[in-house]
């Protein structure tokens, strides 16, 4: 069989390239389901772009490559999209935008749009093998028990990275990557919880607060932070783990928009019998301040404690060192960092500069944005550059 186009992976990535690659186009899966992590996303809901993207929100080797993509298909042509889908939305924080129903309609939408444009989908098929003669790509796929080649001018490699093995992620984009001589950068787990070894959090599990949590390289983000049985989560550790390497140390400021040295100033002069512990669970969740009265003194009362002490107390709640043993790993993270080096890859159409008819798009690629519905932007802008660039290009 030959088609013009045949699309490894239908992600957000892939049915978007779908749905712009022009006539005769492919795309195969080896889930049961198209969509499968735009499904489980954002709660449900689906964070599918940020009022907020520019490419100062991805992390990449190289840090202009999303720019021209992101230029060309934005956010706003996203939103443009789902309202003419008629799908409810609404932005809960920080510029994040969700669903109203469910992640469902974001699926249905892709599919419909990728109907319209006639692009065929297989379920349930596998990736044998790929070579090229130099002109076709010859994809050897299984399906149904029955092995078949498929013969494509133009390759788009849309598998994603490796996070969640168990919802179907592999390593296929890196080793076709790798098989047509392009590089790949080192791949780790992100935008996941950090653990450690010795569980110290326990007694903590379940309590959030705010907090502001900044990595060895001086990034710091301002979110929610959540105490966990085997470590800390929410959104501001999620967003540090980007940025942190093994074996440094993360500091968090708990409540950073508090200036809890005046409080507990005043609240020594008003209510100076109360105990400390109760004034700081005043502003802190109690369980933390029992946890921190372990770590640090905090005995007596409020109205007995000198003002270097109140400021000593409140440094520390400010710089608070700690040293993650590492992280939940691929299995729960949203996405991995690193992928095929951006050098070989056209930041236009995100085709492979060495192999004219390959492209790599999504997470595959060195490509990896923060918290906040920017890596389903980048999914596509990422389709609609290399779609776009298809159908130009085979007419
Ligand atoms: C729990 C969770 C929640 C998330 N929430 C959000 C969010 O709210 N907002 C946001 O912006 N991002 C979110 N993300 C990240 C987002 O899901 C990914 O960045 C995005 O799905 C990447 O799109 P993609 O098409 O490149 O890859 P994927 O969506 O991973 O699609 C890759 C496809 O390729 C298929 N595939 C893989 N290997 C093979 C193979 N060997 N053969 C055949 N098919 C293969 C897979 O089955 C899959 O369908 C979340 C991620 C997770 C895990």
């Amino acid at each position: 069989m030959q088609v013009n186009t045949l699309i490894l992976g239908a992600g957000a990535a892939g049915l978007q390239a779908a749905a712009f690659a022009g006539p005769k186009t492919l795309v195969i899966d080896h889930a049961k389901a198209p969509g499968e992590k735009i499904r489980i996303s954002g709660g449900g809901r689906c964070n599918f772009t940020n009022l907020g993207t520019t490419a100062a929100n991805f992390i990449s080797r190289n840090p202009h490559f999303a720019k021209s993509a992101l230029a060309r298909y934005s956010q706003w042509d996203f939103i443009d999209l789902v309202d003419r889908h008629r799908i409810p939305w609404h932005e809960k924080t920080l510029g994040q935008l969700f669903c109203d129903t469910s992640a469902k309609d974001i699926i249905a939408m892709l599919r419909s749009e990728m109907e319209a444009a006639q692009a065929r989908l297989w379920l349930n098929t596998a990736v044998e093998e790929v070579s090229h003669d130099g002109d076709l790509f010859h994809v050897r796929l299984s399906r149904d028990g029955k092995v078949g080649t498929v013969q494509a001018r133009a390759l788009v490699v849309a598998t994603g990275g490796k996070s969640i093995p168990k919802m179907g992620a592999t390593g296929l984009a890196y080793q076709i990557a790798t098989q047509f001589g392009l590089a790949v950068t080192d791949t780790r787990p992100a935008l996941v919880p950090f653990t450690f070894s010795d569980e110290k959090f326990k007694p903590l599990a379940g309590t959030a607060t705010p907090a502001r949590v900044t990595t060895q390289d001086g990034t710091s983000f301002d979110e929610a932070m959540l105490f966990t049985h085997r470590g800390l989560s929410g959104p501001a550790i999620l967003q540090a783990s980007s940025y942190w390497h093994d074996g440094e140390d993360v500091t968090v400021a708990v409540a950073p928009d508090l200036d809890l040295a005046p409080l507990l100033k005043d609240q020594r002069r008003d209510q100076g019998r109360k105990a400390l512990t109760t004034a700081l669970g005043a502003h802190l969740p109690p369980r933390l301040v029992d946890y921190l009265s372990g770590e640090m003194d905090l005995t007596g009362n409020v109205g007995d404690i000198s003002d270097g002490r109140i400021d000593a107390i409140c440094e520390v709640l400010a710089n608070w060192s700690l040293k993650p043993s590492g992280t939940e790993g691929y299995r729960t993270a949203e996405v991995t960092l690193g992928g095929v080096d951006t050098d070989g890859l056209s930041s236009k159409t995100m085709e492979a500069k060495a192999v004219p008819g390959l492209y790599f798009i999504g997470e595959a690629v060195d490509v990896t944005g923060w918290l906040g519905g920017y890596n389903f932007q980048w999914a596509w802008s990422s389709g609609y550059a290399a779609g776009t660039a298809i159908a130009a290009r085979l007419g």
